[in-house]
């Protein structure tokens, strides 16, 4: 049986399949995984991971017989894909299959936001709806300009879920799609045209903070920004200074730069809700996720081939 290495969790179902095909060293049973893999990394020609755990340059150096890296999740920017290629190393991620789930927490945090979800709730338990009458009005979410940072698979699946509020989609990325959405080569002119932003980007260097003071300022005391890629991709500080400073109104965040450490500035203002990386976290999305994770690695251990590499893999 091939050795692959397992970085982060895994469900049952993928334990079970991976189980009688491979011989499975797990990290989270080891004291120093580091230590481990310089004894014994020469075996390991496969390794699963996730988004968040990627696979580090020392665990990569101390497996010179890999072969594959498949990765539980789309994002892959905790993995250094350039190294791997040239190590002759394929990576795989779990596209698509997760499109309508993070789409949807982006739509119920827009929602959450513009009906002021949790403070309306918060107004019913404490008892306030009884002693001082209706609660404050909120804000509709039909008919609003919506601008998605990074109009990919799921940023398609965010603009159809919105469809049926009446809202107008606009979009920037590095370059124009085929779409009929209005597209801007400026995020910062976007975010001044929209009522709420909506980032699904990769994260790592290239969108490092891209949704900067002034992309924040341009959105203004009436927007709301959401954000359900990378923490990486908005700057936290001058974030929190535009809410509490009310030059931003809302945000809705399942992401944040040092998860799952959330700023406790952030965490007292009254104007955000917020998740903990949950985007894809639905018992019905990870068996799919887990599926394909797992299906990389049989294909490749019974073919040779790969389902879905990574687009800097696809030529391998
Ligand atoms: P895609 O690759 O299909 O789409 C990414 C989009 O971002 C493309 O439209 C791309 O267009 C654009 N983009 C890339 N780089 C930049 C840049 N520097 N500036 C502006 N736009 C850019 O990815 P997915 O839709 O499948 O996933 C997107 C991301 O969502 C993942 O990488 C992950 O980080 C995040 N995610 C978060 C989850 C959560 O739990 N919150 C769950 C799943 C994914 P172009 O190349 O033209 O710029």
């Amino acid at each position: 049986m091939a050795d692959l290495f397992m970085i982060g969790g895994a469900t049952d179902a993928m334990l079970e399949r991976l189980g009688a095909e491979f011989t499975i060293h797990r990290a989270k049973d080891m004291d120093d995984p580091q230590a481990w893999l310089n004894e014994n990394g020469a075996m390991i020609e496969y390794v699963s991971t996730n988004g968040h755990d990627g696979v580090k340059p020392s665990f990569m150096d101390a497996m010179p017989n890999l072969k594959v890296i498949s990765c539980y999740g789309v994002g892959y920017d905790a993995i250094d894909t350039h190294a791997a290629k040239a190590k002759g190393v394929v990576v795989t991620h779990t596209p698509n299959v997760l499109n309508a789930e993070v789409a949807t927490t982006a739509v119920m945090l827009m929602m959450a936001c513009y009906r002021e979800l949790l403070r309306d709730d918060a107004y019913v338990r404490s008892g306030r709806w009884e002693v001082e009458g209706n609660a404050p009005l909120t804000r509709s979410v039909d008919g609003q300009t919506v601008g998605i940072l990074g109009l990919g698979r799921i940023g398609q699946a965010i603009a159809d879920k919105l469809a049926p509020f009446d809202t107008t989609i606009v979009y920037h990325s590095r370059s124009p799609k085929d779409v009929e959405y209005k597209y801007y080569g400026n995020l910062t002119d976007m975010a001044r045209d929209v009522d709420v932003l909506i980032c699904i980007t990769p994260g790592g260097p290239a969108t490092n903070k891209i949704v900067n003071r002034e992309v924040m300022d341009a959105l203004g005391p009436q927007g709301t920004l959401i954000n359900v890629s990378r923490g990486t991709v908005v700057d936290e500080e001058a974030m929190i200074l535009a809410l509490q400073e009310g030059r931003l109104g809302w945000a809705g965040l399942d992401v944040f730069e040092a998860e799952p450490k959330v700023p406790e500035a952030l965490r007292k203002l009254d104007n955000v809700v917020l998740l903990p990386h949950v985007g894809s976290a639905t018992v019905e999305t990870r068996v799919a996720m887990g599926a394909l994770t797992v299906d990389n690695l049989l294909q490749h251990l019974q073919e040779g081939t790969v389902v879905s590499p990574v687009p800097e893999c696809a030529d391998m």
